[in-house]
């Protein structure tokens, strides 16, 4: 418990320096890509000319640069929980099956997906295409810790119900959330590694390969809705992610749209 409450201070830290760095970027980012946007409409004619060409290089150049740039200050901006979020009542279990074929696309032919989806699974409020970011971070990050191919297995329940997800989620109160597992069988973390897997910019990929901004975004956004993450690994044997996003409270009662609704009395 002592160890959990300096990590989340310690991440709290993190959290709101490079929130406030990200968030001023981003600004100065907006205006950088709508000046450019700007030019490149009002150039329109001049840049369709044979001289023109060179100078299109250098715009489109200058743009994808500076769209790399907000996205990285994007995913910062989630890590710090100060990302805009269209939170929306979400059937998890079809956002994943959703997601099958851009999975299957991502991970290539050696590594195989298994989904095993609780039937009545509780509906939860989040930003759905955030919450798909999230997992194709995660699939990204089990794909590099299976260089020689395995198996990603994501499974989604409700906690509680399944005697394997009452005790594994140290602290949480069963029946509060839903939630998604997504496993593999690749290399592992060490304890060091797990420790420090949050924090923007860690990696431990080569120049290159990692940004370390991947379970970053994932913790978050997951965070900012309310949820939890809990990383299970051991060595040699695999990773277990798995993202707690609280319930749609409401849903215990009936089953109108949500404005409509009254607030439901806590259990
Ligand atoms: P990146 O993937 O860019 O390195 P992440 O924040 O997504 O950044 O991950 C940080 C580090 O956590 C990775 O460099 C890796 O060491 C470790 N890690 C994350 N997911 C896994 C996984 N599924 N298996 C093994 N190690 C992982």
């Amino acid at each position: 418990i002592e160890a959990q409450l300096r990590q989340s201070q310690k991440m709290e830290a993190i959290g709101q320096l490079t929130g406030g760095i990200a968030h001023d970027f981003n600004n100065l980012l907006q205006v950088v890509i709508g000046s450019l946007e700007g030019l490149q409409r009002r150039a329109g004619a001049l840049l369709g000319s044979p001289r023109g060409a060179d100078m299109q290089r250098f715009i489109d150049n200058a743009l994808r640069g500076a769209n790399r740039a907000a996205n990285l200050t994007g995913r910062l901006l989630a890590f710090s929980r100060r990302q805009t979020l269209d939170a929306k009542p979400t059937d998890v279990g079809k956002l994943v099956t959703g997601l099958s074929d851009l999975l299957r696309r991502t991970l290539g032919e050696a590594i195989s997906i298994a989904s095993v989806n609780a039937d009545d699974l509780w509906r939860v409020s989040v930003d759905a295409n955030q919450l798909e970011s999230a997992l194709l971070n995660l699939a990204v990050n089990a794909r590099d810790a299976m260089p020689s191919g395995g198996k990603l297995t994501i499974e989604t329940a409700n906690t509680g119900l399944d005697e394997k997800y009452t005790s594994q989620f140290d602290g949480l109160e069963p029946g509060q959330f839903v939630v998604i597992a997504v496993s593999d069988t690749g290399v592992g973390m060490s304890a060091d590694v797990i420790e420090r897997a949050f924090e923007p910019f860690f990696t431990t990929k080569e120049v290159g390969h990692g940004t370390g901004l991947g379970l970053s975004q994932v913790y978050g956004f997951v965070r900012q809705s309310g949820g939890h993450v809990r990383v299970y690994s051991e060595v040699g044997e695999g990773t277990t992610v798995k993202l707690f996003l609280p319930r749609l409270a409401s849903d215990a009662v009936h089953d109108e749209p949500a404005e409509h609704r009254p607030v439901a009395a806590s259990r």
